[in-house]
């Protein structure tokens, strides 16, 4: 993999790489340079040397760029999705899925000429006038996760090029492939030297990223840990700092449900992406009658899901992104089950064929796991559904709220009045109703709250325009203007 900076293809000078494996067949199939501090310190005086010109390009202008982008995206869906595929191991179907989104967000961008106005008023006092205007920030910086290689940077790039602003990325240094073809892409639109730069890297790059004097912003999507972490140190410096977290997403079930469409729905939401989706249900948490039902209808959907190398045809789930991911989640059903699950679809140490020597784990259900144990509070991001039972919507509605994370909560019903008090009750940043991902379009925002968001505006549609840009307010007489005279 290369660094995109100052416009070219640049290697790193480092001697420090790490192997890129394919999930499913643990075939290594390239390898990330954890790129050097100085190689940082390129693409940010790259970028801060690209904005007085490109801040100085009307917006018109520059979401040109954009709408060309969208193009190279559209054309170049397939290959993309492969690439997606191959180092992140999620099916075909669920890699292109995922560039939809990407494209929607480069869609949202081109809004840039009215998303970015400000507002005024006339006389706030005689002859005086007031003004709010946007203007961008400088070098803003994007620090990805593994889990949508291509989606997540797209909530801040687009959007941050059409404010004004120039970026340094720096993807996840296990899925880096994505954002090489992306930025070939990038590379061909012919944008100014410096707008947009790529740098492959680990925690290093991310903590110099923090602490940079030049970098204004930082946009992080990842694990609660890290973003608390990143979300501190950049504050620390300055920063105008937004951080997506983890989730640990619970889904309620009234009994008044269509439980047949509600078990379809949430396998597809646990079990999709082998379960690494931050709006991935975790915890189902069925209310009176619902229970029983819901139970068998759910083993069965994760009994029979098609499990196996996502580049073919008819698979429905991947496997997880390494072998630490996989020991890492097997680790967790061991404690669920010292704690008192018991696996009612056991998706472990499943036998796949010879050329698949991947991270699979098949879609595993748990019942009888304590609301007490820890596991219920910890995020174990790969196909796994505890099934919990609670006697009205009322504890089932405490239950969300008294979990550690805020990213998704889910309910399903017939029920307008149920609906309404979720909605108004459930302390999460996104809510589905009958829904099992929650996922915000590009033109809302990415929301999440509590442990799973640190910060105030979301990556997506006006948040983003709202971030990438510093209000300035401008009060302003001009002498013998408010003479009727004059
Ligand atoms: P991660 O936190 O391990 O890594 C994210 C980024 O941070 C990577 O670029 C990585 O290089 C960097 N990083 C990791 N550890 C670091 C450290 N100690 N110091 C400095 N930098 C560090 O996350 P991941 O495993 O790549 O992604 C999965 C996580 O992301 C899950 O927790 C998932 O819920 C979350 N996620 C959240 C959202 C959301 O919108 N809330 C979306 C997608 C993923």
């Amino acid at each position: 993999m290369l660094n995109f900076i100052q416009g070219e293809w640049r290697p790193s000078t480092t001697t420090d790489f790490l192997p890129i494996r394919n999930p499913a067949t643990g075939d290594t199939i390239g390898q990330t340079p954890i790129s050097t501090l100085a190689e940082l310190e390129q693409a940010v005086d790259a970028a801060d040397a690209a904005f007085p010109a490109w801040r100085r390009v009307p917006v018109t202008d520059r979401v040109q760029f954009l709408f060309r982008l969208k193009t190279k995206l559209e054309d170049g869906l397939d290959d993309l999705a492969r690439i997606i595929t191959l180092e992140c191991g999620k099916t075909l179907a669920e890699s292109r899925g995922e560039l939809r989104r990407a494209i929607e967000n480069v869609e949202v961008a081109c809004g840039a000429p009215i998303l970015t106005q400000g507002y005024n008023s006339e006389d706030i006092a005689s002859g005086i006038d007031e003004v709010m205007i946007r203007q961008p920030l400088g070098v803003c910086a994007i620090i990805a996760p593994f889990n949508f290689p291509a989606m997540i940077p797209f909530w801040f790039l687009p959007y941050a090029i059409a404010a004004g602003n120039t970026i340094v990325i720096k993807p996840s240094e296990r899925v880096p492939m994505t954002m090489q073809k992306v930025f070939e892409m990038l590379a061909e639109l012919e944008l100014p030297p410096g707008v947009v730069n790529l740098i492959n890297g680990g925690h290093d790059v991310v903590n110099a990223i923090l602490d940079h004097p030049t970098i204004r912003a930082v946009s992080f999507v990842g694990s609660s840990a890290v973003a608390r972490h990143v979300y501190a140190r950049a504050a620390a410096s300055g920063k105008r700092v937004q951080c997506q977290g983890g989730a640990k997403n619970p889904v309620i079930i009234l009994p008044d449900a269509d439980i047949a469409s509600a078990a379809e729905i949430v396998a597809e939401s646990a079990f999709g992406c082998a379960g690494q989706r931050c709006l991935a249900a975790a915890m189902a948490v069925t209310v009176g009658d619902a229970g029983a039902p819901f139970a068998e209808a759910i083993q069965a959907k994760a009994a029979s899901r098609v499990t196996g190398d996502g580049l073919e045809a008819g698979v429905q789930m991947g496997p997880v992104i390494s072998p630490e991911s996989q020991a890492r989640i097997e680790q967790l059903l061991e404690r669920a089950i010292a704690d008192g699950a018991r696996p009612i679809v056991d998706g472990r140490r499943p036998a796949m064929p010879d050329r698949l020597r991947g991270n699979f784990i098949r879609p595993t259900v748990l019942s009888g796991l304590p609301i007490e144990s820890e596991i219920t509070r910890t995020e174990i991001f790969g196909p796994v559904l505890s099934l919990h039972e609670v006697d009205d919507i009322s504890a089932a509605i405490a239950l969300v709220n008294d979990g550690a994370y805020g990213n998704q909560a889910s309910l399903f019903t017939t029920s307008g009045a149920s609906a309404r008090r979720f909605r108004y009750e459930a302390e999460v940043g996104n809510v589905g109703i009958n829904v099992g991902v929650a996922a915000p379009m590009a033109f809302f925002p990415f929301s999440g709250a509590r442990g799973s968001f640190f910060g105030d505006l979301h990556g997506q549609g006006r948040d983003a325009f709202e971030f990438f840009t510093q209000e300035k307010v401008v009060v302003e007489r001009w002498p013998r203007a408010w003479s009727r005279t004059f």
